[in-house]
């Protein structure tokens, strides 16, 4: 069975660092809107241009046009026959129809929903804005980014449990006691064991 995963989770629950670790250990893609989007606008592509904006004030790139990056991202080599983990879509309801759309001959096995309270995820992104400075860690950007979650993301949540595919996963805890109920869950739902390590830079 191959692996075609969602991630959802709060800004500054962990997503992105374990979706990198989950997608090392599977041998999948680790497809990340977001930083698909930071490198457009890294490189000053025209869709850089059209999105530096919205992003930095951390409000949300259009449906559609996010829809299109992500299909022709799954359409690519490697997340076709690997499988993938995506990370930042779907992130409203809108896109979570365009991705059972883009992913009807494939679909989605597995929807994680990394569980952080927000209080946490408040004091993690601070502290992330300290370190890497980035624009959309802002105090006013991180509110306004928390507040879209619970109106357009958390809605997410009712939609993969209708069609049977969510786990719920407590992200409290250490990064390695994350991963590993993580890794207990996707392999469990699956059956695929994963046999790529832990992830980690140093090994
Ligand atoms: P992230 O790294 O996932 O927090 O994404 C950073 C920013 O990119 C978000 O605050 C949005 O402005 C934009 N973005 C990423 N993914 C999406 C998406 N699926 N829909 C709309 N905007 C997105």
């Amino acid at each position: 069975m191959t692996i075609r995963l969602v991630l959802l989770g709060r800004q500054g629950s962990g997503k992105g660092t374990q979706g990198a670790r989950l997608a090392v250990h599977y041998g999948i893609a680790h497809i990340s809107t977001g930083e698909m989007l930071r490198n457009a606008i890294k490189h000053d592509s025209p869709v850089g241009r059209v999105v530096k904006d919205v992003i930095d004030q951390g409000r949300l790139v259009a449906d559609d046009l996010i829809a299109s990056l992500v299909k022709g991202r799954l359409g690519e080599a490697d997340a076709r026959t690997k499988g993938y983990l995506l990370d930042g879509f779907p992130r409203t309801l809108p896109q979570a129809h365009a991705m059972d759309e883009i992913a009807r001959a494939r679909p989605v096995n597995i929807v994680v929903d990394l569980e952080v309270p927000r209080e946490v995820v408040m004091a993690r992104l601070s502290a992330r804005l300290a370190a890497e400075g980035r624009a959309d860690d802002s105090p006013a950007a991180v509110e306004q980014r928390l507040a879209l979650y619970e109106q357009q993301t958390a809605p997410l949540i009712a939609h993969y449990r209708r069609q049977g595919t969510l786990a719920v996963v407590d992200g409290l805890g250490t990064p390695d006691e994350v991963f590993a109920r993580l890794v207990s869950v996707i392999t469990s739902t699956t059956g695929v064991q994963g046999a790529g390590g832990d992830g980690k830079a140093s090994r």
